[in-house]
């Protein structure tokens, strides 16, 4: 590495960098209008104008990738409150139970100047079962007189209430420092614990897609649809299936099952259980409806999973309703719609009839293989070598940026730090993808490139 004028720590730091393992997951709950949007805004320190959003519009993200002193998390937004029939406890308590059960620590938000209410108390009670660390945050103490408001809130059981002002930001740094000691370094439930355990699988897709019909297909009963209010009662929510001689993890079927949320304000529960679904899993099955044009809703499921850095697999349901039309029109929009997950196992299957049911393992395998592969550093940069040799990068400037070296740094998905002598172009990055992939396979992974220029 010296020779080619990159210094060995600069080398070692990039790679570690590069090679940091899946997040650990902050989940950020409370009743509506207590300021957890706004306080998402300070910790990511971006104004992506989530508060900005009208009530019953659909959120496009939940989750949002966020660095204090040094440390990278993930936090989930659960502000995206819609008010339904459910009643206002049993919605905080829905959209909290979700992102608490995706969390490693959760920041629990009060209004200071409110105080602790009923819903409050209902969400405590969630928490004390979650048994997840929990950082109090006493809000809207926008000044020192607002202090003594917080201190009542001990009341919960929870702690020391932290007052905080997330819209002026006083306070905020104190209880991010304390949000950092209750995080662990590396999610606990998603990687962490279940090393050597039952691979985890989330099956996820909009309403109607056919999840709850494919996982009784596959778990090979008719399950009874329980019609039940959230928060109320506790489901088994990740569920041990054989398939294939081998016993697999779906993981929150039983968000899948409580069709109440579906029917009514649906939208945003479909997509926060759909992203805690997708950080507990290592692989998401993405149900896809055949019988219907690929939606903008289906194109941001699977953005989310490609985001998380998930092994995918793609399955086209319904394929039963097909005629010759509509399957050639299908092609088309595979082609047009999907093509940032264009490297992803697909099957085509029916829920209803069981067509090719046995295809799903073998599919699911291969994204994890992928997901898991690692290339030696002397093959790699073999690779490079000839690649670089027999396609240079576009002299720019009378300049030629080089390739000079590469590693991968990390797998689950794999990502790669490339060391080049000058900047390399996006189009270029991407070729390199494409070669990387036609060379290692990588199929149903993401891959991750990070290209380090000598300065
Ligand atoms: P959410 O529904 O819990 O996500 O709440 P929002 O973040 O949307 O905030 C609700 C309202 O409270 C907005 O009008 C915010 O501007 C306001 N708010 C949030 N944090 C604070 C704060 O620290 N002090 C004051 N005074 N208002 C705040
Ligand atoms: P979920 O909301 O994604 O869980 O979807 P459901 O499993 O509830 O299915 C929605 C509707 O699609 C139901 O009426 C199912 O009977 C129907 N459905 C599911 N899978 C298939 C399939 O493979 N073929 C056909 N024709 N209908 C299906």
């Amino acid at each position: 590495a010296a020779e080619e004028g990159f210094d060995i720590e600069e080398v070692e730091g990039a790679i570690e960098e590069a090679g940091h393992g899946p997040l650990p997951v902050l989940a950020v709950v409370g009743r509506p209008n207590v300021g957890k949007s706004t306080l998402v805004n300070r910790i990511i320190g971006r104004r992506e104008a989530v508060v900005e959003d009208k009530p019953g519009v659909t959120r496009d993200r939940v989750t949002y990738e966020a660095e204090w002193a040094g440390r990278r998390f993930k936090v989930v937004d659960t502000g995206g409150w819609e008010q339904d029939v459910l009643g206002i406890d049993a919605s905080v308590a829905a959209q909290a139970e979700y992102a608490i059960e995706a969390a490693d620590a959760v920041v629990f938000v009060v209004d200071a100047k409110v105080g602790a209410t009923d819903t409050d108390e209902a969400v405590v009670r969630l928490l004390r079962k979650a048994g997840k660390p929990v950082v109090l945050c006493a809000n809207k103490v926008d000044g020192p007189s607002g202090e003594a408001d917080a201190s009542y809130l001990w009341s919960l059981g929870l702690g020391e209430p932290h007052p905080v002002s997330a819209l002026h930001g006083r306070g905020t740094g104190d209880m991010l420092d304390k949000v950092l000691e209750a995080l662990p370094e590396a999610p606990t439930q998603t990687f962490g614990t279940a090393v050597g355990g039952p691979r985890r699988i989330a099956l996820i897709g909009r309403p109607n897609v056919g999840k709850s019909s494919l996982l009784n297909k596959v778990a090979g009963e008719e399950r009874v649809v329980v019609n039940e209010l959230a928060g109320t009662t506790r489901d088994p929510v990740d569920e041990l299936i054989e398939l294939g001689g081998v016993t697999w993890k779906f993981v929150d079927t039983a968000g899948i099952r409580k069709r109440v949320h579906l029917q009514q304000g649906a939208d945003y529960y479909a997509s926060l259980r759909t992203a805690a679904a997708v950080e507990k899993a290592e692989v998401a099955v993405i149900l896809i409806d055949s019988s219907e044009s690929i939606s903008v809703q289906d194109q941001r499921i699977v953005t989310m999973a490609v985001e998380a850095g998930r092994a995918i697999v793609l399955a086209f349901n319904k394929w039963d309703t097909l005629d010759e039309e509509r399957r050639y029109y299908l092609e088309r929009e595979i082609e047009t719609e999907l093509g940032q997950v264009a490297w992803a196992p697909r099957v085509n299957v029916s829920a209803r009839t069981g067509r090719h049911m046995e295809k799903l393992v073998p599919a699911i395998e291969t994204a994890l293989a992928g997901w898991e592969t690692r290339v030696p550093t002397g093959r790699l940069n073999a690779f490079l070598g000839e690649l670089v040799a027999a396609h240079p990068h576009p002299v720019r400037g009378g300049k030629q940026p080089r390739i000079l070296f590469g590693t991968q740094a990390g797998t689950k998905p794999p990502r790669f730090v490339l060391f080049a002598s000058g900047f390399i172009e996006a189009g270029y990055r991407r070729f390199i993808e494409r070669r990387l992939r036609e060379e290692f396979g990588f199929e149903g992974t993401p891959i991750h490139i990070s290209v380090r220029v000598r300065e």
